[in-house]
């Protein structure tokens, strides 16, 4: 059997990916993968890629419970950029495996991977398609400080470490405009999910 159509859903922090996946997963029962939550997954206590951080970059990544301190190794990778690719060597295997294995195990005819980073260079060869969630910045600042209580500067630092919405929508095989209220993102959604149904199943 082939594997399951995959679109990769992208948007900048506070864009609406996670609204959307939701929307496809409560309206149509798609089944939604999660690339941030794979990528923990990888490095919990007990996997060997957890070891081989260690050994890459000392035992001082590690917190007091032995789990990975991600914020501390983030400020060493994002300083040089040689280690940065040390690390995601180690890591990006184990997550495309693991993802790969996750859509393979899939049965519907079609699935999403929500993959906050795709533009930033994450990209992923099972990925059929691309899906950007896009609204406008201000829009992005007013619901993140809201949903993580960060103030407008803090929400604009992290938007700075993100692709541009212009980079972002050059990737784009499809767009959706999160700037309306739940009747017109659903009535978004539903038009996707019959185009992508008809794609998966017109695939060769
Ligand atoms: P992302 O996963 O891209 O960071 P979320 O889906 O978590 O974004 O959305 C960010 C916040 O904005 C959430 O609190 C969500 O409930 C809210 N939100 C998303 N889309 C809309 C919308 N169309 N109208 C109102 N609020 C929205």
């Amino acid at each position: 059997m082939t594997r399951a159509f995959v679109v990769g859903v992208t948007g900048g922090i506070g864009s609406g990916k996670t609204t959307v996946c939701n929307e496809f997963s409560r309206r149509y029962n798609v089944p939604v993968l999660d690339a941030d939550a794979v990528a923990r997954e990888v490095v919990e206590p007990g996997q060997p890629a957890l070891d081989e951080v260690v050994e890459a970059f000392g035992p001082s990544v590690l917190d007091l419970q032995g789990g990975l301190n991600r914020a501390y190794l983030k400020r060493i990778v994002f300083a040089d950029e040689s280690k940065r690719k040390l690390l995601e060597n180690l890591l990006h295997p184990r997550i495309r495996r693991r993802i790969d294995s996750q859509v393979h195990a899939i049965r519907e005819a079609y699935c999403l991977l929500c993959i906050p980073l795709l533009a930033e260079g994450n990209d992923n060869e099972l990925i059929d398609r691309v899906l950007v969630v896009d609204c406008a910045q201000t829009l992005q600042i007013a619901r993140v400080r809201e949903r993580d209580n960060l103030t407008e500067q803090e929400v604009i630092a992290i938007m700075r470490t993100q692709a541009s919405r212009e980079t972002r929508l050059q990737i784009a095989d499809d767009v959706i405009v999160n700037e309306g209220d739940a009747t017109l993102l659903a009535k978004r959604v539903d038009e996707l999910h019959n185009a992508y149904v008809e794609l998966a199943a017109s695939r060769a």
